[in-house]
């Protein structure tokens, strides 16, 4: 077995397109103060902890999960209200879903339209499924560029759109009016993207009854879950009839529905946790924004984005893991983001221990 053999033979037989690609990193985090991946902070009061662990006691490890999940689809459907008229389909995260999406819908000159910057993965799973991804440049205050949108929807006729709602890199919710004219336009499937719902004020949720197309995305990764593995979406019946035959059986495993129902349960708990990240954004924010020479965007989700002085964003990120706090540096991405750094929020202490550390950096 030689490294020439092996280099031969793969560059003959992986996809192109997948051999140009770099695999998706995540750092190495443990002698950081992490708050580089909109993670909630909190863990569970001790006797939740107990009565959780109680219910995966229980749990017939050796039988395949629930295939439809439907005790946890239930729960969901009650604290996400869901429309009585749409249906939902589970993933093994929000990825998997934009994945099964993109399975159900690739082929020959199939595009996936959203907007930069925006969340990586629709970008990514339209490399891994061959479909055509074209970003449209928001604008330079990261509102969406209506007309844009509206040209780019015209000229590419687009099987699939994503919007997040807030959006992801950059904290804001778009402009509702342009969201719905966007909507309208879409000649096939619109995905309104809530992953950060829970810190936001407002959702598309209501919205599906009246849209065929249209669809929303949820998770538990930003709600204290993330360890989980569990997104949703929400819609129109018919179509996810389609998309569930893409989905491997089974994806939800025993331990992630039974952890979820029970959360689900708790939400009083979960509530509580949201509120006190709500209330420590507002807190940072206004920290960040009393730091010289930092651009500071407003947010509706569980990080901040901010842009520091020309040509410092990438050595502050540095000098702020050499003090043991790590972040998101933004910068590499080039163009709109450039000296851009994401904090997530997290505990009032964690975002204390950061500001002080950025505030003797800049
Ligand atoms: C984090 C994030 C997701 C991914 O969620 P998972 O359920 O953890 O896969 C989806 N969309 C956006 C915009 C995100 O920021």
């Amino acid at each position: 077995m030689t490294d020439a053999n092996t280099k031969a033979r793969l560059e003959h037989w992986v996809r192109p397109e997948i051999r140009a690609l770099s695999a998706y990193h995540v750092p190495d985090a443990s002698r950081y103060i992490k708050l580089d991946a909109m993670e909630s902070p909190y863990r569970w009061p001790t006797e939740q902890v107990a009565q959780w662990q109680a219910i995966l006691a229980d749990v017939e490890i050796n039988r395949y999960p629930d295939p439809s999940a439907s005790e946890l689809k239930l729960a969901l459907r009650q604290t996400m209200s869901i429309p009585a008229g749409a249906e939902i389909i589970l993933g093994n995260g929000s990825d998997e879903i934009i994945q099964m999406l993109m399975l159900a819908m690739c082929g020959e000159n199939r595009t996936v339209l959203s907007v930069e910057p925006g969340f990586v993965m629709y970008h990514m799973v339209s490399t891994f499924t061959g479909m055509h991804y074209v970003g449209v440049p928001l604008n330079a205050d990261f509102s969406l560029n209506r007309q844009a949108v509206l040209d780019a929807i015209s000229q590419q006729q687009p099987a699939i759109i994503f919007i997040a709602y807030p959006n992801n890199p950059t904290g804001n919710l778009f402009d509702r009016a342009v969201v719905e004219e966007i909507i309208a336009a879409a000649p096939g499937i619109i995905i309104i993207d809530e992953a950060y719902h829970a810190f936001a004020s407002d959702s598309f949720m209501p919205a599906l009854d009246s849209h065929e197309n249209l669809f929303v995305m949820r998770t538990v990764s930003k709600m204290g879950l993330a360890g989980l593995r569990l997104g949703l979406l929400a819609g129109n019946p018919q179509w996810l009839a389609e998309f569930d035959k893409v989905r491997l059986p089974y994806n939800i495993n025993s331990l992630t529905q039974a952890s979820a129902l029970f959360a689900l349960r708790n939400q009083a708990m979960l509530d509580q946790q949201t509120r006190a990240i709500c209330q420590a954004r507002g807190e940072l924010y206004s920290a960040l924004q009393q730091l010289d020479g930092l651009s500071v965007y407003p947010s509706q989700a569980n990080f901040i984005l901010f842009r520091t002085q020309a040509g410092q964003g990438t050595s502050i990120f540095e000098k702020l893991k050499t003090e043991g706090v790590l972040i998101k540096n933004l910068s590499p991405a080039g163009d709109a983001l450039q000296d851009c750094l994401r904090v997530t929020v997290s505990t009032p202490e964690e975002n204390a221990a950061f500001i002080q550390a950025l505030d003797q950096i800049v």
